[in-house]
């Protein structure tokens, strides 16, 4: 089967991963999400199976006991998330690329295993405060602990920014859009 490529979307919770994500996805018809697995409950405005595969603790281990995930993290604490090896083979079977939203770790984990077919691009908010501001209004983590843990990992995530192919600061989300789709064509198209 034909190996296809990567592009690996890491940054803190709140960077604007998601949105960016689904206007690559807009662009690039050769281009599709990676879903994985994760313990977290579904979200009001989230599907099974198109978002996440949400899935029980018992589950995630099982799966994990047969080896069925290229990668898998303890993301926040008792919530683990996970890249399935089938969810790429599919993609890669369907002449398509895979686009990940990934944690910081997961993201280097798979720019490690995967060198020469991937591209790793890290999304930088330059202020917590405005981080912050971005948590509170998607209104998923309404739990004022959720958003510490949310704002407590971007803090060591942000130090790993410089080990990803680009860092990109999503300011202004027009100008960020602009320069992911220059990078990523750059990628695809590069022979
Ligand atoms: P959220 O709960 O806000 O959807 O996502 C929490 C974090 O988990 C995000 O940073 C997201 O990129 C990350 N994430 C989503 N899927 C996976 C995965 O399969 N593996 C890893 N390591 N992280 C993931």
């Amino acid at each position: 089967m034909k190996k296809g490529k990567m592009i690996i979307l890491s940054g803190p919770s709140g960077c604007g991963k998601t949105t960016i994500s689904h206007y690559l996805l807009s662009k690039f018809s050769n281009l599709k999400f990676s879903v994985s697995c994760t313990t977290r409950s579904i979200r009001n405005n989230e599907k099974h199976g198109k978002d996440y595969y949400f899935i029980s603790m018992n589950t995630f281990i099982s799966k994990i006991k047969k080896y069925q995930f290229l990668e898998w993290e303890e993301v926040y604490p008792k919530l683990f998330y996970g890249t399935l090896k089938n969810e790429i083979l599919k993609i890669w079977k369907s002449n398509k690329h895979v686009l990940f939203d990934i944690d910081v770790k997961g993201g280097l984990n798979l720019k490690k295993k995967y060198p020469n077919n991937s591209l790793s691009i890290f999304i930088m908010v330059n202020s917590m405060n405005l981080l912050k501001k971005r948590l509170i209004k998607r209104n998923s983590e309404t739990l004022k602990n959720q958003i510490n843990a949310r704002l407590n990992k971007a803090k060591k995530e942000n130090n790993y920014a410089k080990l990803f192919d680009f860092i990109l600061f999503n300011i202004d989300l027009f100008q960020t859009k602009k320069k992911i789709i220059q990078i990523v064509s750059n990628f695809i198209y590069d022979k």
